[in-house]
């Protein structure tokens, strides 16, 4: 019997001693012990009656038993939920609530919080301590065998439920299947080129399709080692540096890095690729980043419901701006957001993508995932991009952040690329904000360059120079920094919210 993902990522690893995980406190994990460890995992799920199919919700800190327990759940034949450990508990019992999960574990230090929820949804309360030992599941597993008979699973089985991140909205379940999750680990590991002598810098979140999905997948189907940092800090990254040859991180990763003296072309001597995804990584941050190291950095775009779509080549030129192309096996295509018929090359409109990674649906909303996920299998990303004669993807922004002021339309990122090659300006993000007259109009918020001082007259003009009046911010709001999500996404909604009047 099989199953699909179990077999792929983890149960080749069994009885290897090769190193799998480097964690903060310089212990080791082998690749054979971390199977063993999910083996035991998987043992106290399946005794707490987690059955094919359950959901195991998982809101705990980084560590090496919270990874396993992704393990676990697969090989138990459930579907691992894992979620931000930043979300308070009302927003954990919307989860809660909508996933109806068998068990729930959170850190030790949370469960006094959570267990009431636990009991009002029916769900069996696990532990982990956060420091990595000590909880209730910890401690069971410890005493549990270490070989564990793997529930069958197929391709089409749900293996993950991941929430999106609801930037607009209420958080929807996303249904990934175990075919989802494996075709793009395969894409992404051939694409890239992960093999066993990779050694993977790891600061992600791994409640999130980028650290868990894209990272740790592609790291157990290649056999790659992982250096698993609890969070992104800059100096511990520059440390881990020259012996390592993978970074996958959000672009905020990269501006931080590019903030360190020490961070110099010597210091990247070993690696091989720097990859950037979640959130548009600034042409001019490609830029510095080549500058300094010599590197250029690959980006990508993928989502939580389609996993990743597109990427820069890892052979050929990369091109700064740009997401570069599909993946084997996925198909892009742009459309007017009006009638959803395919534009031209050029043409600014709707990305829609078909293929191996686009999810199953949303939990509970059909109606929902009717709208988005069309007959034909394309889904409907709510991202608005164009397609260039040779099938390279630029992506210009939302749709719902789109701006439409006086009838035309107004894509921020366009706005916020002139801010941004404005003297002292650091970095911006351009919204619109009601307006009687308009509809619309554009607001832009900037944050000044260190130790700049900034002049807004002096950036009007710049944009002034190279955008019609109509695209042209009517305000500008000076902020000591974006308000990001985990992931380095701006959230536009809060600055609408803040500075909309
Ligand atoms: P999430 O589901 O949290 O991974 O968020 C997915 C969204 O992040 C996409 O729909 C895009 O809006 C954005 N995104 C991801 N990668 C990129 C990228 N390379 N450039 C621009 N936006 C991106």
């Amino acid at each position: 019997m099989t199953n699909t993902l179990f077999d792929a990522l983890v149960a080749p690893h069994a009885g290897s001693d090769a190193t799998f995980l480097e964690c903060d406190d310089g212990t080791t994990v082998s690749r054979g012990a971390f199977v063993r460890r999910v083996a035991q995992l998987a043992h106290v799920l399946a005794a707490s009656g987690v059955a094919p199919g359950d959901r195991v919700l998982v809101q705990a800190s980084k560590h090496p038993d919270t990874l396993a327990l992704y393990g676990a759940a697969l090989q138990a034949g459930a579907v691992h939920l894992p979620l931000n450990t930043a979300y308070t508990g009302a927003e954990l019992r919307h989860f809660a609530e909508d996933a109806r999960p068998r068990v729930m574990v959170c850190d030790e230090t949370a469960r006094g919080a959570v267990a009431p929820l636990a009991e009002a949804v029916g769900a069996r309360l696990l532990t982990l301590g956060s420091a990595g030992g000590g909880g209730t599941l910890a401690e069971a597993a410890d005493g549990a065998p270490d070989r564990f008979r793997t529930v069958p699973r197929g391709p089409d089985d749900l293996a993950a439920l991941l929430y999106t991140s609801g930037t607009t909205g209420r958080s929807k379940g996303a249904m990934l299947s175990h075919r989802n999750l494996l075709q793009n680990a395969r894409a992404l590991t051939d694409l890239w080129e992960i093999t066993d002598r990779d050694r993977l810098i790891h600061a992600l979140p791994i409640f999130h399709t980028h650290g868990l999905f894209v990272a740790i997948n592609t790291a157990l189907l290649a056999g790659a080692r992982v250096r698993l940092m609890r969070a992104f800090d800059a100096e511990a990254v520059l440390a881990e540096l020259p012996r390592s040859t993978l970074l996958m991180g959000v672009p905020t990763y990269y501006t931080r890095l590019l903030d360190e003296p020490a961070l110099t072309r010597e210091r990247c001597a070993a690696i091989r690729l720097f990859v950037s995804g979640s959130a548009p990584l600034l042409a001019e941050t490609h830029a510095a980043f080549e500058r300094r190291t010599g590197h250029r950095i690959l980006e990508r775009y993928g989502m939580t419901e389609t996993n990743m779509i597109a990427s820069n080549p890892l052979h050929g030129e990369r091109i700064a701006g740009t997401v570069g192309f599909a993946l084997p096996g996925t198909e892009v295509v742009v459309t007017d957001p009006g009638t959803g018929a395919p534009l031209p090359a050029g043409e600014i409109g709707m990305i829609e993508v078909r293929g191996d990674g686009v999810f199953r649906g949303y939990l509970n909303l059909p109606d929902k995932t009717r709208e988005e996920l069309r007959e034909t299998g394309f889904f409907v990303t709510g991202d608005l991009g164009a397609l260039d004669a040779e099938g390279r993807l630029r992506i210009v922004g939302r749709q719902k952040d789109l701006i439409i002021t006086g009838g035309l339309n107004v894509y921020p990122r366009e706005v916020e690329d002139a801010i941004d090659a404005a003297p002292g300006v650091r970095e911006s993000a351009v919204f619109g904000v009601p307006d009687p007259d308009f509809g619309e109009s554009v607001v832009a918020a900037v944050v000044a360059e260190a130790d700049a001082a900034l002049d807004l007259d002096a950036v009007a003009e710049t944009v002034a120079a190279s955008l019609a009046r109509f695209k042209r911010p009517r305000r500008y709001v000076v902020l000591d920094a974006l308000p990001r999500n985990a992931m380095g996404k701006v959230q536009k909604a809060a600055l609408r919210a803040e500075h909309g009047g």
